[in-house]
């Protein structure tokens, strides 16, 4: 079985330096994340509050902590004091309760705004047409600082599908200036890069499975 040294050396070779690469350390112990840690990561992502709050208080304090999975209104302000990046940002309420948390402890949060556009109705996100009409309604929120944009692909082999997906979480980028475009996992991050991400979220090819 690889390791995670040698997983993270050969995935780093495949990745650009512009690319931030976020290690997705959800469901993997401590020790794995340590080991990554020594290897030079400092990005790692989490999807459950209590698992990421967990791991937070043990690891080094310089990790950079980014939360990827839906996050409840009622665990916002758990994460609020420490969180690098929320990526996973996908309703108008999650929006102002973070900026409210973030103002209750004078602190500006960077998010990241999810949008759907793969074919499964399961994904979360905002959907195009209300991303566009989003915009305006930005400004008003100053304990929040709008990064970028983070999308998934639709989970399949056909590589023109995801090659859609990507293209179209690209264009939608370009409503914000300079824009973090979070896309890509271990199964499609090379497309992605393609694509124009700046930004990918590795889990599975780094830890291996999920337990
Ligand atoms: C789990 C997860 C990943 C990582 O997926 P892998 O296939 O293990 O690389 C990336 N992004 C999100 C939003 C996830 O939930």
């Amino acid at each position: 079985m690889a390791t995670i040294p040698s997983n993270i050396a050969t995935i780093r070779s495949h990745i650009p330096k512009h690319v931030t690469m976020v290690c997705v350390s959800k469901f993997h112990s401590i020790e794995a994340i340590q080991t990554a840690y020594d290897c030079g990561e400092r990005d790692f992502g989490e999807s459950r509050v209590q698992e990421l709050l967990l791991k937070q208080k043990t690891l080094p304090l310089d990790i950079r902590w980014h939360f990827i999975g839906h996050l409840q209104t009622n665990k916002v302000k758990a994460i609020v004091p420490f969180i690098h990046l929320i990526h996973s940002v996908d309703s108008w309420h999650l929006l102002e309760v973070i900026n409210r948390e973030a103002e209750k402890i004078h602190r500006r949060v960077n998010i990241l705004l999810e949008v759907h556009v793969a074919k499964e109705e399961t994904k979360s996100g905002f959907t195009p047409e209300e991303l566009l009409s989003l915009n305006g309604k930005l400004a008003s929120l100053n304990h929040i600082k709008v990064c970028g944009i983070m999308g998934m692909a639709t989970n399949t082999d056909n590589e023109q599908e995801i090659r859609r997906c990507f293209r179209k979480i690209n264009e939608l980028s370009k409503i914000l200036p300079n824009a973090i475009i979070s896309m890509g996992m271990s199964n499609d991050f090379p497309i992605a890069i393609n694509e124009g991400s700046t930004m990918v979220r590795i889990g599975s090819s780094i830890f291996g499975e999920r337990q």
